[in-house]
């Protein structure tokens, strides 16, 4: 794709500021000059992922708390997936599965930090998205070792440690780290123009914070603490700083271009900002109660609703970036040209006396993620409730870019774009083996089968539960999953059961 720079390199970037703060060139001028020189090219797909991020804590899924009053606006313009089901139950598989198309069993990244397996690793989304520029980041450590792998079909892997705060220099700095030009630019934009903090409104208050006071500074608009990768202050960063940066590194990068952004909130540690401290705190809300899994036993949590209460206040804190991303795209006109996918690795849960997701269980606030796709020029929803999966979004993009879909893809496109009814009957599979060998057959899993309203769930080779678990859940009339019909409806038990047995066989035959 010889040919495809960006539309404004560098220099005409710096020019075009230039004009801007000298205000010859009005914002809404300069989006119509982007539009117009980017008609007949190819769209820019945005893949953005909130780690841990559970459907079943997001309002307009049914949850009893408004989590999302961002997200829940802008989903009157998207495509929004209601039954739609990770690759696995934590960062690896799940992250995998999205980046691969191809479920665990193929990728085999199904343990804690894999990577996935050499002789399929070039069957990633950077791979054959060639002829675009190809950029990725992730605060995540497992997620940026899958990253790390895929680095050579990319054209721009931003490191990790770019997006952390170290310190008030590096924080102007890596805003546009690998250009200084810019960064000067911004600076003087942003601190030095004498109208305050006018071009970056968003984070004016944190240059202001930080200017003032350095990171100690902005312990106070943390009360749990700043956001981090870790239950310490290392590696802390923010969710404004993150967006505000990838919403204008994006308009200088060349078009087309693919992007995965995947930002660790609500990932815990739960640290949402001071906007959302203590919002749901004594709301009456109750969850319903369950049993306590086998999985939990005597070390089950008790302060469930505590700990619930601070990852619902952070997905408050990744809504509104999520929605100041948007604003950006919008105001910068890249909206108008790009596809922008918004979903989760996989979720998180906080029942059973179980919290997070370090848990070998298939619940489904462990397993159920949203799904959002916002397509160029599309001003009215859409809801699909047949049952999606993370392995799609790789050869919908495809498809929906003119591209072919290679053989060896696992997933299907996504209604309503494959041209063709969805089948409600369709197999989804989502699985983990955190303790299984990588390259051996699958002896100690957990798998769990999507056909219609049922879901099938086999763990199996745990030393701790006395035998294998088995579940049947009517997820449709049932999405609480009070009642495990295996025993009741022996007939579908049977049914999936076979299936999930027989596709076990085929599975580990290439590894006996
Ligand atoms: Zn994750």
């Amino acid at each position: 794709m010889a040919g495809m720079k960006s539309h404004i390199n560098r220099r005409d970037f710096i020019k075009l500021s230039g004009a801007l703060s000298a205000g010859l060139l009005t914002p809404r001028l300069m989006r119509n000059l982007t539009t117009i020189s980017q008609a007949g090219r190819g769209q820019n797909v945005l893949i953005i992922v909130f780690d841990a991020l559970s459907a079943m804590n997001i309002s307009f899924y049914g949850y009893g708390r408004k989590t999302t009053p961002n997200l829940a606006k802008l989903s009157e313009k998207a495509v929004v997936y209601h039954n739609h089901f990770a690759g696995g139950n934590f960062t690896s598989p799940g992250t995998a599965s999205l980046l691969t198309g191809t479920h665990p069993w193929t990728h085999r990244a199904f343990q804690p930090g894999s990577r996935v397996a050499d002789a399929v690793e070039a069957q990633n989304i950077f791979n054959v998205f060639q002829g675009y520029y190809r950029i990725a980041y992730t605060h995540n450590g497992w997620a940026y070792i899958l990253l790390r792998q895929f680095r050579k079909y990319m054209d721009e892997l931003v490191p990790q440690q770019k997006l952390f705060l170290e310190s008030y220099d590096d924080f102007i700095h890596t805003l546009f780290y690998n250009d200084d030009d810019i960064s000067g630019l911004a600076w003087a934009r942003n601190i030095d123009n004498g109208e305050g903090y006018s071009y970056s409104l968003f984070l004016s208050h944190f240059y202001e914070a930080i200017q003032n006071r350095g990171i100690e500074g902005l312990k106070k608009r943390f009360p749990r603490g700043i956001p981090s990768t870790y239950s310490s202050d290392k590696n802390v960063f923010l969710l404004e700083q993150a967006v505000d940066w990838i919403g204008n590194r994006l308009t200088v990068v060349p078009k087309p271009f693919l992007g995965y952004f995947h930002f660790l909130p609500p990932h815990e540690p739960y640290r949402t900002s001071i906007d959302f401290y203590g919002h749901f705190a004594n709301d009456g809300f109750h969850p319903l109660d369950k049993p306590v899994d086998v999985f939990a036993g005597a070390k089950a949590d008790n302060n469930l609703i505590q700990i619930r209460t601070e990852y619902d206040e952070y997905i408050l804190y990744a809504d509104q970036a999520f929605g100041e991303l948007y604003q950006s795209l919008e105001r910068t006109g890249l909206l108008e040209n790009t596809w922008v996918i918004f979903t989760s690795d996989h979720g998180e849960m906080f029942e059973r006396g179980l919290v997070g997701h370090g848990n070998p269980t298939m619940y489904q606030p462990l397993i159920r993620v949203p799904l959002l796709i916002f397509e160029p020029g599309r001003e009215t929803g859409e809801n699909i409730y047949a049952p999606t999966s993370a392995i799609d979004i790789l050869p919908t993009f495809l498809h929906l870019t003119g591209r072919k879909v290679p053989a060896w893809v696992e997933g299907a496109i996504l209604p309503p774009y494959s041209g063709s009814s969805p089948d409600p009957n369709r197999d989804i599979y989502v699985m983990t083996a955190k303790k299984n060998g990588q390259f051996q057959p699958f002896t100690n899993a957990s798998m769990a089968l999507v056909r219609g309203n049922h879901k099938l769930v086999h763990c199996f080779g745990y030393p701790d539960t006395q035998g294998d678990i088995l579940q049947l859940f009517d997820i449709q009339s049932d999405p609480e999953e009070l009642n495990n019909l295996y025993l009741s409806k022996p007939d579908v038990a049977q049914v999936l059961f076979d299936v999930l047995r027989a596709k076990l066989t085929e599975i580990n035959q290439p590894y006996v």
